[in-house]
């Protein structure tokens, strides 16, 4: 099986579309949540993604753009990105939005694959350094954990008592760049396919995986998208600034 894994789209349609167009053909699209919240398209992200979505986890964006918990937890910038999106959902996204379920979940027709937003433990919780991986691959009951909420590509890897930071290595020699990772046969491991609308990674390119089952492969995506429309969107819609400029910047 082929599974296109998207994270972290956060309302950004042009660079869903791009991500969508670059991917090629899949079996499954495991969506590990976070589609709305930061960018202006947030209809039209649902829209689109909402079809095409074999399996979809909840994100804590999805969860307090829908009003289902509180946005005082956020800083004042995502605060407000929460409140406009509430108000700008159609009613039919906004009843999707709080009927999703929450990770970690199985993916059906494949083994060994857990899908979460977040950590396996919680949605909220972040992956970033070893320790918090190691917290986590004490809780995995599966080989191959994919995760978002970063908005960090790359992951780990565990072997016994073997452990390393996944960091795709890329030439930037061209608009888009691919790096593949193989998981042998008594390997685990936490990836994170990179956020598709607000890359953290200092890399401004819309973020993906494809996992391929039989190889036991994956293979990292970064692709180049209409950066300045997605910017045009959040002013003219007077999101923050701030929203913007971190688009370009990648982080
Ligand atoms: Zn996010």
């Amino acid at each position: 099986m082929r599974a296109l894994v998207i994270s972290d789209i956060h309302g950004n349609l042009e660079a869903l579309n791009a991500v969508l167009a670059a991917a090629g053909e899949w079996d499954a699209l495991w969506n590990l949540g976070d589609m709305v919240g930061y960018g202006a398209s947030p209809n039209e992200v649902l829209d689109t993604i909402r079809p095409l979505a074999t399996l979809t986890v909840r994100g804590n964006h999805d969860r307090v753009c829908s009003g289902l918990s509180s946005s005082l937890a956020f800083n004042p910038v995502a605060r407000t990105a929460a409140r406009w999106t509430l108000a700008a959902l159609t009613p039919d996204n906004l009843v999707w939005l709080r009927m999703l379920p929450q990770g970690p979940l199985p993916p059906e027709g494949v083994d060994d694959v857990t899908l979460s937003h977040g950590s396996p433990l919680h949605e909220d919780q972040y992956i970033h350094t070893m320790r918090d991986a190691w917290a986590s691959f004490q809780q995995m009951t599966t080989a191959i954990t994919f995760f978002g909420h970063t908005h960090v590509q790359g992951g780990f890897s565990q072997q016994q008592h073997n452990w390393h930071e996944l960091k795709p290595r890329y030439d930037r020699k061209q608009d888009a760049d691919t790096w593949t990772l193989t998981m042998p046969e008594g390997t685990r491991h936490l990836i994170n396919p990179g956020s598709v609308g607000q890359p953290r990674d200092y890399d401004w390119r819309a973020a993906f995986a494809i996992y391929d089952s039989e190889a036991r492969e994956v293979v990292y995506h970064r692709v180049p998208y209409d950066l300045r429309r997605a910017q045009s969107r959040i002013l003219m819609a007077r999101l923050p600034g701030r929203l913007a400029e971190r688009l370009r910047e990648g982080r």
